[in-house]
This record gives C-alpha cells, sequence and structure tokens, in this order.
C-alpha cells in the first residue's frame, strides 16, 4: 500500500500529516517536474487505451481547502489527456433544482462511463464538509451521510468504476501566502474570492470535518490519498505517480482489431 492512502478504518488527524513533505521523490523542484512529464506521458498513452478498450470507468475525486490547488492539479496532471475521453465536473453551491434532490442526484449524473475518465473538482464530499461545518442541514442528517457514499461508492466500484480520492493537503500558513498572491497579482484576481476569507475563519472545523472523512470514507474500494500539497510541483508528481502505478496494474490494453488485418488490401 502507498504511503499516502489512508487504510480502511484508521483514524486520521490531518495534524499527524505533514503537508510539506517530500519523501517520494529526493532529486529536488526541477528534476521532480521532468519526472512529472514523464509520468503525464505514460499517462496520455494510459488514456488512449482506455478511451479504445470501452471497458474502464475512472472517477477521479478532487477535494482540499480553498488555494489547495485542485485546479492546478487538473491543469498539470490532466491537461495534455485527450478531451475525446476527458471530462471535468465542477460542483458547485447547489441550484435550486438540485437542492430539491437527494445530494447525491446531481452527482451520479456525471460518473463516468465506458472508456472515460470523469475528473470531480468537489464532489459529494462537499455535503459532509461545507454543509457539516455550516450547519446547511442538521446533524442527523448530514451523520448519515457517510454510510451513504460508502455504499454509493461501493456500488460504483462493484458495476465497474476505478475510484481515485486525492486530499490535497495544505497548511493554513501556505493557504494564507497563496491568497495574498492571489491579490498581489492581477492575472490572479479573478480567482481571489471573498468568501474564502469567512472559510479561513473556520479553518479548524473543516479541519475535523476532513479528519472524518478520511477516518470514515477510506474503503478498499475507494481510498483516499492524502497528498502533500505545500509544493505545488510535488503534488503533481504525487498524483501522477499514483495514477501511473495504479492504472498500470489493470487490465488497461487497445481491443483486439474487429478482424484478421494482414489479409486487407486497401485498392
Ligand atoms: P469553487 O470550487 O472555488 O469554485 O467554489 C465552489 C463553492 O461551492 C465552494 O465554496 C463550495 O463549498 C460550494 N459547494 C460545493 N458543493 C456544495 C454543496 N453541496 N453545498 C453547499 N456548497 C457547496
Ligand atoms: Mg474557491
Amino acid at each position: 500500500m502507498h504511503t499516502y492512502q489512508v487504510q480502511s478504518g484508521k483514524k486520521i488527524t490531518l495534524k499527524d500529516w505533514d503537508p510539506a513533505d517530500l519523501s517520494l521523490w529526493d532529486k529536488g523542484k526541477k528534476e521532480g517536474i521532468k519526472e512529472t512529464e514523464k509520468l503525464v506521458k505514460e499517462l496520455q498513452v494510459l488514456q488512449e487505451k482506455i478511451y479504445a478498450q470501452q471497458k474502464h470507468r475512472i472517477l477521479v475525486v478532487i477535494q482540499g481547502m480553498d488555494t489547495s490547488g485542485k485546479d492546478g492539479a487538473i491543469r498539470h496532471v490532466f491537461g495534455l489527456l485527450n478531451p475525446q475521453g476527458v471530462f471535468v465536473k465542477n460542483f458547485k453551491v447547489p441550484t435550486a433544482v438540485e437542492i430539491a434532490h437527494d445530494y447525491l442526484w446531481r452527482v451520479h449524473a456525471h460518473v463516468p462511463g465506458n472508456g472515460e475518465i470523469v475528473l470531480f473538482n468537489r464532489s459529494h464530499y462537499e455535503d459532509v464538509l461545507v454543509v457539516r461545518v455550516h450547519n446547511l442541514v442538521p446533524r442527523t442528517v448530514w451523520q448519515k451521510r457517510y454510510d451513504h457514499i460508502n455504499q454509493f461508492e461501493r456500488m460504483l466500484a462493484d458495476e465497474g468504476t476505478t475510484l481515485f480520492k486525492f486530499f490535497l493537503h495544505i497548511s493554513k500558513d501556505e493557504q494564507k501566502e497563496r491568497l495574498q498572491a492571489r491579490l498581489d497579482d492581477p492575472l490572479k484576481h479573478w480567482k481571489f474570492n471573498v468568501g474564502d476569507l469567512e472559510e479561513r475563519k473556520v479553518w479548524d472545523e473543516y479541519t475535523t470535518a476532513y479528519n472524518h472523512v478520511l477516518s470514515r470514507t477510506s474503503t478498499e474500494w475507494a481510498p483516499w490519498i492524502i497528498v502533500p500539497s505545500n509544493r505545488k510541483w510535488y503534488r503533481n508528481l504525487v498524483i501522477a505517480k499514483i495514477l501511473v502505478e495504479k492504472l498500470g496494474k489493470m487490465d488497461i490494453k487497445f481491443p483486439d482489431p474487429q478482424s484478421d488485418l494482414k489479409d486487407i488490401k486497401i485498392d
């Protein structure tokens, strides 16, 4: 099992996990970026096969505090894949129609079909994170959701979906720097959300909510991976490495040609 993978049933306290850990790579940033480029090329080949084979369904859930790098990870790790077979779904504040349904309704509609990789930028986990922190529904309601989520993901896995769940772990100090960078750089102003400052005030409540998520929903069929994300290049490297390793062990290959091609002659 991978060092960053959360063992099923293990109680997680994020303060014991170093967001600046670099233990999978000791050759520094420059070489690390090169390694990620290599891994992304391998990922491209794997994705082409997944798309051609039309068999596997890959769901990648990305969670993390504001500024933890969800958008950056999507751009850097998945940005060079073939958009025909890769879809990104962002989960925002639910719309009126979404909120009029159970919380998994909007999620299930976007899970991958055969040959597809779907990236969830935020996910059903918001329904036990922001919802819990801000009391958007009573405790008696959100408390039951951990079990629902485990069963929902189990159903997806039983039906042929492979799940990856990455939690991008940053420190509160790192968040401060990233928010400041958004203020300082005019090209990043669009990303500065005053609401993020309110969320920062309840950092500890979010940490508690994440501790519960990581402790209660890391299962054999859908384990969490805690990605040390204080350094962006290392975050990308870890995600790419884990994907390539795990996908590499699956039965991913080009399908056999429809017929014997060697006798075909094109006039
Ligand atoms: P961003 O990812 O920065 O574009 O922001 C999306 C916002 O939507 C975040 O503030 C989330 O907390 C919020 N959000 C996502 N899912 C839910 C949900 N189920 N209930 C309430 N807010 C949500
Ligand atoms: Mg945001």
